[in-house]
C-alpha cells in the first residue's frame, strides 16, 4: 500500500497558474473589457444579505434566467461559474473510467475537470463522436478558436449520438452570436447547454454560471453540484445584470463586435488572418506565438499564446486598448523575427 497520503490519480493533474505577472493591458481572459453593468455594481453595493445562507439553488437567479433565455425554471441549473456546472456534469453523468469526448481544440478545463473526476477525457474529431465516450462537450463558439459549429451540425450530432450520451455545449460566448441551440433541449433528453454571466455580462469575478436541460438532467446536476454555490452578492449582482443591465450588456456587446471588425482589419493590415470568430477574442495564426505573446506581456500587454495550434488570442477591447496592444504587437513581432 503507498504510504502517500495524495490521490495517486491527482499527481499528473496541473494546478492552474495563470500567468498574473502585472500589465498594462489585459487581453488574455475573454471577459468583459468593458467591465461590469452599472446595475450589477449597485446590486453589490447595496446588498445586505451576507449574514444569510443563499437560496440553496439560486432561486431568484433562476427566475431571472427564465426570463432572460426563455426556459421554465425547472429547466435551469446554477453554479460557480459555468467550470461548475461542466465539473458538476462529469460527476452527475459519468461513472469513474468512462470517457469525456472533444474535438481539439477546444476549451482546456473540459478535460481537467473530466480527469479530476475520474473520467478519461479522449480528443475525438467531431464525426467521431456518437457512440466514443459517455460525455460529449462540444464548444461553440468555441474557445480558443471562436468558431461556430452550425445548428445541423450540432443537430446531426444529437441524431447520431447514442441514448446513453450526454451532450454538452458549451455556449459561454453565445451573447456574441444571437443565435442558440437552446430550443432543442425540447426535443433532446440528453442535451445540455452551459452558459455563464462571466463574458459578456462583466461578471467574471462573481463566478456566476448555468445550465439548461430537460428537468431530469437538471435534478441531476444539482444533486451532484451540492447547495449553495451562488453567494448571495453574487445572486444580487447576476439578477441586477440580467435585468436592469441587460440594455449596457447588449449594446457593449454591439461596441465588441464593431471593435472586432476593426481588429481584424489591423491584423490584415500586418499580415496576419485571424480565424472567423463569433465570440469576443480573435485567435491568430501564426508561428512562436508563445515566444510573442511572452514578450508581449514583458512589453505590458496580456494575450494569450498556444503551442498547438500556434497561434494567439486577444480579446476585443475599447479601442485605446487595442491600439496599444498592436503597437506593442509591432514591437513584440520585430524583436521575436
Ligand atoms: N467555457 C468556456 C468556453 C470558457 O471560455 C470559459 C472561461 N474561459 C468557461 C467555460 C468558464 O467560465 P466561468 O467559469 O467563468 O463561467
Amino acid at each position: 500500500m503507498s504510504t502517500s497520503p495524495m490521490r495517486r490519480s491527482y499527481e499528473s493533474i496541473p494546478r492552474y497558474t495563470p500567468d498574473l505577472s502585472p500589465c498594462r493591458v489585459d487581453l488574455s481572459d475573454n471577459t468583459n473589457a468593458w467591465g461590469t453593468p452599472p446595475a450589477a455594481l449597485d446590486a453589490i453595493a447595496l446588498s445586505r444579505s451576507a449574514a444569510r445562507y443563499p437560496t440553496p439553488y439560486g432561486e431568484d437567479l433562476k427566475a431571472a434566467l427564465a426570463t432572460y433565455t426563455g426556459m421554465p425554471t425547472e429547466m435551469i441549473a446554477t453554479g460557480c461559474g459555468s467550470d461548475d456546472i461542466l465539473d458538476c456534469a462529469m460527476r452527475a453523468f459519468a461513472e469513474p473510467r468512462e470517457r469525456f469526448v472533444y474535438p481539439v481544440p477546444t476549451f482546456v478545463m473540459g478535460p481537467v475537470f473530466a480527469q479530476l473526476n475520474g473520467l478519461t477525457p479522449v480528443a475525438t474529431p467531431l464525426a467521431e463522436l456518437p457512440g466514443a465516450g459517455r460525455i460529449v462537450y462540444l464548444c461553440s463558439p468555441n474557445n480558443p478558436t471562436g468558431a461556430l459549429t452550425s445548428r445541423s451540425q450540432v443537430e446531426s450530432l444529437l441524431r447520431a449520438c447514442t441514448p446513453e450520451q450526454v451532450v454538452i455545449i458549451d455556449e459561454a460566448y453565445v451573447e456574441y452570436v444571437g443565435a442558440s441551440v437552446i430550443d432543442l433541449i425540447h426535443r433532446h433528453d440528453r442535451l445540455v447547454v452551459t452558459r455563464t454571466l462571466s463574458k459578456a455580462f462583466g461578471l467574471a469575478g462573481l463566478r456566476v454560471g448555468y445550465a439548461l436541460a430537460q428537468p431530469a438532467l437538471i435534478h441531476e446536476l444539482e444533486k451532484a453540484r451540492g447547495p449553495y454555490k451562488v453567494s448571495s452578492i453574487a445572486e444580487a449582482a447576476a439578477v441586477a445584470a440580467l435585468t436592469d443591465g441587460l440594455e449596457w450588456v447588449k449594446a457593449h456587446v454591439r461596441i465588441a463586435l464593431r471593435m472586432r471588425q476593426l481588429l481584424v482589419r489591423e491584423l490584415r493590415q500586418r499580415e496576419l488572418e485571424p480565424l472567423p470568430s463569433a465570440a469576443n477574442f480573435l485567435f491568430v495564426p501564426m508561428p512562436n506565438a508563445v515566444a510573442l505573446a511572452r514578450r508581449m506581456r514583458e512589453l505590458g500587454v496580456a494575450v494569450r499564446g498556444f503551442e498547438s495550434p500556434s497561434g494567439f488570442r486577444i480579446n476585443v477591447a475599447p479601442w485605446e486598448m487595442l491600439e496599444d496592444a498592436l503597437a506593442t504587437l509591432d514591437q513584440a513581432r520585430q524583436e521575436c523575427a
